[in-house]
């Protein structure tokens, strides 16, 4: 996803799909965050994400369209996130010239004296609280409405709709 999109995102737990919030939408004050795992193992406590949270029906067109997900993917119910850091390109604090690394994003985490030399692409947090859950099964329980559709909840999701079209957060 695209790095301005992600940190807005990230920062306000803003679904990524849509960008509707995402606060309330699950009992328990919980988030929906879904990760690619091609093992399949389930989200673990404190793992580290760059992926901000969905909604449900946007967590289920996900599944649907991204065939990276298709390959493997494990969700969560989470019930904190807590701010850890950054991935990014880091510089040499004198000649400011990058590092090299192996990896084209470094993860540098808050607190770090590198982070003043970090130009930051992506915010990092971790998960806490997590309980696997199937995306199916929590959306066929009900008929989520978008993060961005206020009123209407329990009204069947349309047909047509799609991954995308609902970018207009800004
Ligand atoms: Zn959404």
């Amino acid at each position: 996803m695209h790095a301005l999109r992600q940190r807005r995102a990230m920062k306000r737990l803003l679904c990524q799909v849509c960008g509707g919030v995402t606060e309330g939408r699950l009992p328990g004050g919980r988030r929906l965050f879904l990760v690619r795992a091609v093992e399949g193992h389930p989200v673990g406590e404190g793992e580290r994400t760059a992926s901000p949270p969905l909604c449900p029906p946007c967590a289920l067109d996900s599944l649907r369209h991204c065939p990276h997900l298709r390959r493997g993917h494990t969700a969560a119910l989470v019930e904190e996130v807590r701010p850890w850091g950054v991935a990014g390109l880091v510089h040499h604090p004198r000649t400011l010239r990058r590092i090299p690394t192996p990896e084209p994003l470094t993860l540098v985490p808050y607190g770090s004296p590198l982070l003043d030399w970090t130009l930051a692409a992506r915010i990092m947090t971790t998960l806490h609280g997590c309980t696997p859950v199937d995306v199916r099964e929590l959306t066929a329980r009900h008929a989520w409405p978008r993060s961005g559709e206020g009123e209407g909840a329990g009204r069947p999701l349309p047909a047509a709709s799609k991954h995308g079209t609902r970018r207009h957060q800004s």
